[in-house]
Order: structure tokens, then sequence, then C-alpha cells
């Protein structure tokens, strides 16, 4: 059994519960807590997005809403006046030239306005289940190159470092795992290795008492 999977194994059983942490129903609300995730925790997506998804349902609604309008939903989070402006730019592609669905490539996806690559992939694996590589955000970065599974700090560079290191049958939840572990304990910017479930396989454990 290859290291990574080793680990993933026992962050598995560590963290059983992992999983995509937006809330959303449809492709479309995926794409739109996504693109409203950039650089905000969560937990503030889902509360914003509780009342936008009640009233905003499919692209065309969106196509029809002012910034304003969505900034009565969407305020709290960073950026809300060029993400709502990206949302209703994206829906208007979307009803132009997909029928109104979000589609199902990274190329059509990054070619709408607010969607990288990395977004791209979190709709992807978590809207449609195709899985096209490792979802790399800010936690993925950080535990990633403690655990020695990458030296780069471009973000795709470490997508492929992963890709290539973990089988594909775990690329889904090795960012929910990573994610979960980022945030109880494997923190920014000082671990807690004393509390690590997977410190006997890190070559930065310890790396606490050294800050
Ligand atoms: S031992 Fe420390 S640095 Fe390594 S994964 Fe655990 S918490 Fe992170």
């Amino acid at each position: 059994m290859n290291g990574p999977l080793v680990i993933l194994k026992l962050l598995k059983k560590t963290y059983p519960n992992a999983k995509y942490y937006l809330d959303f129903k449809t492709s479309l609300d995926l794409m739109v807590a996504a693109i409203l995730s950039a650089q905000v925790r969560d937990e503030v997506v889902n509360e914003c997005t509780k009342e936008l998804f009640n009233h905003y349902k499919t692209a065309s609604d969106y196509t029809k809403a002012s910034v304003d309008d969505l900034l009565k939903y969407v305020s709290k989070v960073t950026f809300a006046g060029n993400k709502a402006k990206n949302i209703i730019a994206a829906c208007k592609l979307l009803v132009e030239k997909h029928n109104g669905k979000v589609p199902k490539t990274i190329d059509e996806l990054i070619d709408l306005p607010g969607i990288g690559r990395k977004t791209a992939i979190v709709i992807l694996t978590n809207a449609f289940n195709i899985v096209d590589g490792v979802v790399v955000d800010t936690h993925v970065i950080r535990t990633s190159y403690r655990l020695g599974w990458t030296k780069n700090s471009n973000p795709e560079k470490i997508e492929n470092d992963l890709n290539a290191l973990i089988p594909k049958d775990w690329w889904k939840q090795t960012q929910w795992l990573l994610k979960a572990h980022g945030r109880a304990v494997c923190r920014a910017p000082v671990p807690v290795c004393s509390s690590c479930a997977i410190a006997n396989f890190c070559p930065k454990a310890g790396v606490e008492k050294s800050n």
C-alpha cells in the first residue's frame, strides 16, 4: 500500500464524517456557492445561500437579477459585488450557450466568469461525480506540503503531484479529509502535532515546538 493511501485511510478513520462542506441541492446551487466561497469560510457561504437558493432556482432566474438584488443575500461574503456580478454573467452564458445547465467539462466551466480550475473541479467532483483531479484548496496546499507530498506552491503543480501520488478512487475524498484535518489539527500557522493521528508518517511532526 502506498504511503499517502495509508495516511488517507487513517484520516478517514479519524474524520469519518468528512464531506464537502458547502450546502447545495443542484449543480447550479453548487456553481453559485463555489463562486461565493473564494476566501470565505464555508459557514458564511452556507448562511447566505440558504435564502438565496429559495429565491433563485434556475440560471434564468439569476439573469433577471441585478447585483443589488443578489447583495440582499450575499453581502456578508468578501468581494460580494464582484461575485454577484460574476454569478449573473455566468448564468447569462449558461442560458446562451448551455441551455441553462451547468456544463460538465473543465474547459467549458473555466470559460464562465468567476470559475477557475479549482472551482471547476469542485463542481465536477461534487455535483456530477466526475473526478478529474484532486481539489487543491488552502488546507490541501498546507497539509500536503507538510506531509511531503509536494514541494510546489503553485496549485496546478500541487494537483499534478497529488494526482500522481494518490490512487484515483481516493481523489474525491482527499480534499474532504485534508480539509477536515487542516481545520482540526494541522492548522495554520502552527499545527497541533501532539494531537495528530498521522504524526508517525509526517516528516514535519513536531514542527509546533520549533515555532
Ligand atoms: S504531524 Fe503536525 S505537521 Fe504533520 S500532519 Fe500532523 S499536525 Fe500536520
